[in-house]
């Protein structure tokens, strides 16, 4: 997919914003939604999306950008209570030469821990939904 087009309305992060996919769900906010990464890259990968569909960042309403980008510094302050991770990194990707694999504006937030490999982007196993609803309760713990 090129970093321009028409926006997929059966996108999978389409269908968890429609609850046609399970997840397991950090929080809600007006205009976004965190919830964890199905196929972590480490222990309490996680992702922030604006609810209103966009393609991504150059698509993005600067309103939802910005709904956007306060979310995920609150996640990644309560992930770093939560998890005590060594390091955070933040990543988001556009159209699919940049390794953008879903197509609706979203922003990676991976806790990295010395010494433990990164799983590549997209190359990460299928995790264990239980697993996940108690990391993304533990991480909902620490917000505000
Ligand atoms: P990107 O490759 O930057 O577009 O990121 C898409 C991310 O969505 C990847 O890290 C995937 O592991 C993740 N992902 C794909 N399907 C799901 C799903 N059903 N639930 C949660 N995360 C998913």
């Amino acid at each position: 997919m090129s970093i321009h087009g028409p926006y997929d309305p059966e996108n999978i992060f389409a269908k968890i914003l429609a609850r046609e996919m399970p997840v397991a769900m950090i929080a809600t906010s007006a205009r976004t939604i965190a919830f964890m990464d199905a196929f972590p890259q480490s222990r309490g990968h996680c992702l922030v999306i604006p609810k209103a569909p966009s393609r991504n960042l150059l698509e993005i309403a600067r309103k939802d950008l910005s709904a956007v980008t306060d979310q995920v510094q609150i996640i990644a302050k309560a992930v770093e209570k939560a998890l005590k991770p060594d390091g955070i990194t933040i990543t988001q990707f556009n159209g699919a030469p940049a390794g953008q694999t879903v197509f609706h504006t979203h922003f990676h937030i991976i806790p990295r821990y010395t010494d433990q490999a990164l799983a590549g982007h997209s190359k990460g196993q299928m995790a264990d939904m239980a697993e996940l609803k108690k990391i993304a309760a533990e991480i909902r713990e620490q917000m505000p």
